[in-house]
């Protein structure tokens, strides 16, 4: 500990926090599997205190664990238990830089909060399409070092499709800089990719350039009981047609996931009279004043009931209907908590099998534990699914829990491989991910890692013990 107190003497005062009751509170994962430790938090206010840090830390050969909003969902952003680690949180760095309508682009501090800045957008008569459940608490940087994914994946892309620059302090204290919002940039190795999905392995993100849209001027959100499950691909198909690829969001939610809903929350209803295996919320947008979506969405709808794909659907009428419809979607991570906590399984297969994908995986649990809950849902218009394995009530549920981790998980992770695709699809590796890219990763890709990871952090004092196997 001898380097840490070193480290911790030559930094300013003013970026150090010791205070054990601030500290706590950054400590432990979203998910409580992990507490870590550290004697200090470190808060920069500019790049130029990250750089301070950063040298400082690599002189002393001090690992630093950057952290934003701390939501994420595999450890990656907490120190180890051996408090060997220093924090580092860039949540006073949260400045506008800069937003320019004409180019549809916004520049900001990587500390910003992911809502702050999609505000500032709507301010600004534009819209900011990265948005995931956790917008109110996660930071910019940490999206980045995810490279989340979210409902509006379907028609914009993953976080690093929005990404146009970004600034870094890379682990010798230099910067890299191509903070410049173009549209076309082919000036050699595209370097700001490195740092997309790193998860602060590489260096600490402090500024993004990110692409912005124009705001809808319609949108339209649905709520749809699916007859039989291996209809989604064709359902969301007939709506890219029906709406002419206005689709934002395509999201599914299996009957086990709306019931934990409804029994966790009991002032909510359910949005159609009658109960059905699988529901999709769709959503679709447009900027057309002439395109009618509402048409659109009731001749899908239509079509749907028509061809038997769906048993009934509504439209949200209002803000506040559009608004429940979400909160359904979006609490359901929530009520897996309050029933006591899920086995996650963040798998993505190509569309196309992602049915095929979900109906195997139920056979394979179901084999095992005939009474484990199935609470399954998620991006389905990206091939992306949350197959979470939640106790049945009135066991041992950790007990349960463990065993599943232990028999039934490595089947999952082994049918997303052999169906081609894969353990991680949003959620990155972190620490808890560590065996599975060991055993599933791309052939030469940890390989790869491991080689960047030495050219670019040789002491590896960047987020040790994370992503890299
Ligand atoms: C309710 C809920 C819903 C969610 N929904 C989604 C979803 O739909 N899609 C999705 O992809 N994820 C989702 N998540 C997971 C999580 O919110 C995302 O991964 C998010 O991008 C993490 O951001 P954060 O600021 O909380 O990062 P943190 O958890 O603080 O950190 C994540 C990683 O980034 C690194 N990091 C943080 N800041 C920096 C920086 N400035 N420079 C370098 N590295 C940095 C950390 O070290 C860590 O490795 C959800 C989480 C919750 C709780």
């Amino acid at each position: 500990m001898q380097n840490i107190d070193n480290a911790l003497l030559e930094l300013p005062a003013e970026l150090v926090t010791r205070d054990q009751d601030i500290l706590s509170s950054y400590l432990t994962d979203f998910r409580r599997q992990y507490t870590g430790a550290t004697t200090a938090l470190l808060r920069p206010r500019h790049t130029a205190d990250v750089q301070t840090i950063i040298r400082v830390c690599a002189k002393h050969r001090v690992g630093i664990v950057p952290q934003g909003g701390n939501t994420s969902y595999c450890t990656a952003a907490t120190p180890n238990a051996d408090g060997r680690e220093l924090l580092i949180s860039l949540e006073k760095m949260n400045r506008l830089r800069d937003l320019d309508k004409e180019n549809l682009s916004v520049t900001a501090d990587a500390g910003m909060i992911l809502a702050d800045l999609q505000r500032a957008a709507d301010e600004a008569g534009l819209l900011l399409p990265l948005a995931l459940g956790s917008q109110q608490s996660c930071r910019l940087g940490g999206n980045l070092s995810t490279n989340a994914g979210g409902i509006n994946v379907v028609r914009y892309g993953m976080t690093r499709d929005l990404v146009l620059g970004l600034e870094a302090v890379l682990p010798d204290g230099s910067i890299y800089s191509e903070l410049n919002p173009l549209r076309k940039n082919n000036s050699g190795y595209d370097v700001k990719q490195l740092f997309i999905g790193a998860e602060g392995t590489l260096g600490i993100i402090t500024g993004v350039s990110l692409k912005l849209m124009r705001k809808s001027c319609q949108t339209i959100t649905a709520f749809l009981a699916v007859r039989d499950i291996s209809s989604l691909s064709a359902i969301l198909n007939a709506a890219q047609i029906q709406s002419g690829e206005a689709i934002t969001s395509f999201e599914y939610i299996s009957s086990a996931s709306l019931n934990l809903l409804l029994t966790a929350k009991k002032h909510l209803r359910h949005p159609l009279p009658d109960e059905s295996e699988h529901y999709v919320v769709l959503e679709a947008a447009t900027v057309s004043p002439i395109l009618n979506l509402e048409e659109c969405m009731n001749a899908l709808l239509a079509e749907l009931l028509e061809s038997g794909m769906i048993g009934d659907g509504t439209i949200a009428a209002s803000q506040q209907q559009r608004a429940a419809l979400w909160y359904l979607r979006e609490s359901i991570p929530e009520a897996e908590v309050h029933h006591g906590g899920s086995v996650k399984h963040d798998i993505a297969v190509r569309t196309s099998r992602l049915s095929a994908f979900i109906e195997s995986a139920s056979r394979l649990v179901k084999k095992h534990r005939d009474d484990a809950i199935l609470s399954i849902y998620g991006h389905v218009g990206d091939g992306n699914v949350h197959f979470n394995i939640v106790p049945p009530i009135g066991i041992d549920q950790n007990a349960f829990k463990d065993r599943v981790e232990r028999e039934i998980s490595p089947e999952i992770y082994q049918l997303a491989f052999e169906m081609g695709g894969t353990f991680s699809a949003e959620y990155g590796i972190g620490r808890v991910k560590l065996d599975l890219l060991r055993r599933y990763g791309a052939e030469g890709k940890t390989h790869i890692m491991e080689r960047i990871k030495t050219a670019i952090d040789p002491r590896g004092i960047l987020n040790p013990g994370k992503v890299i196997p």
